[in-house]
């Protein structure tokens, strides 16, 4: 199974799609929805004045659409590939210096099919960024908060290792479901411990160079995210990897331990908590930057639905 990468193949054959992006879905909700509603809410916490004081304002709308675009990944078949890019497909070592930076050369180099096909988070969050800055230009309240909760999202996804790779989910490496692991399970169980004070935001002169160097760090932690999840499956045992547990709505599933989770967490040294506070500072000080590049607009008349 494979990601979008398929879609333009898979579009004469709705079902196969429709399972595919059903796939796509249940597999790349980088964060899961606690992470990511977490980073939006916090990010809004590491803002100075007087971007603090409108954004705290709305925190409850940013904290809710942070979840945005996993969400229209089930109606919009463009949505999934601005969620991850695999670097793999362009560079066969670090440092990250083969692919462009930029769109335009970009696609004069590996075609908008390539790019789209393998993913194009940097791009997109280049997007958001201009899009954010023009919205504040205008003073209209309600597309800054509907971008502010969308580039929160994939500012958040850029951080995640897993989606730097053509390996998203372990299934070249038989670690299925590694993603899930990294981002949802261990969210869920250790969110509660962790420290998420963070640095305040700041200005970013090259928030392209930004994030590419978000990108940079998360794939640089990929070697660890596998070899350590690896190695510790082989000492537990397949079979004491996994329980059986009923749902709310009286559905069994099987899924990871708390236990193997817990064990693979302490293996990565902090690695998820760390990328948490990281996410949550670039989101911070891309909100930030949008406004400064705007000049600063006084934020006390904005126009739209409160
Ligand atoms: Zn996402």
């Amino acid at each position: 199974m494979n990601r979008p990468k398929n879609k333009r193949s898979s579009s004469r054959k709705p079902i196969a799609l429709l399972l595919l992006l059903l796939f796509t879905v249940h597999h790349l909700q980088a964060w899961g929805f606690l992470g990511h509603k977490t980073i939006n809410k916090q990010a809004v916490f590491a803002l100075p004045q007087p971007l603090f004081e409108f954004y705290k304002s709305h925190i409850d709308f940013l904290t809710e659409h942070a979840i945005d675009p996993d969400q229209r990944r089930y109606t919009d078949t463009a949505e999934a590939c601005r969620h991850y890019i695999d670097l793999e497909r362009y560079e066969k070592a670090m440092p990250i210096d083969t692919i462009p930076k930029f769109w335009k050369q970009a696609v004069e180099k590996y075609s908008a099919d390539t790019l789209f096909a393998y993913g194009i988070v940097p791009y997109h969050v280049q997007t958001m960024l201009y899009r954010l800055t023009e919205a504040f230009k205008s003073k209209n309240l309600d597309r800054i908060l509907h971008l502010s909760a969308d580039i929160g999202h994939y500012v958040a996804d850029a951080h995640v290792p897993l989606h730097t790779s053509i390996n998203y989910d372990g299934q070249l490496t038989n670690q299925h479901g590694i993603h899930a692991l990294w981002e949802t399970r261990i969210p869920e169980i250790s969110l509660p411990n962790y420290n998420l004070l963070v640095p305040f935001a700041h200005y970013l002169p090259q928030p392209t160079d930004s994030i590419w160097s978000y990108l940079q760090t998360s794939h640089s932690h990929l070697p660890t995210v596998l070899a350590n999840e690896k190695s510790l499956t082989q000492s537990w045992g397949s079979n004491n990897k996994y329980e059986l547990s009923t749902l709310s709505n009286g559905k069994t599933i099987k899924q990871v331990k708390a236990e193997f989770a817990i064990a693979y967490e302490n293996s990565l040294n902090h690695m998820v908590e760390h990328r948490m506070k990281d996410a949550i500072t670039a989101v911070s000080s891309f909100w930030y930057t949008a406004w400064m590049l705007a000049g600063q607009p006084d934020l006390k008349d904005l126009k739209g639905p409160q």
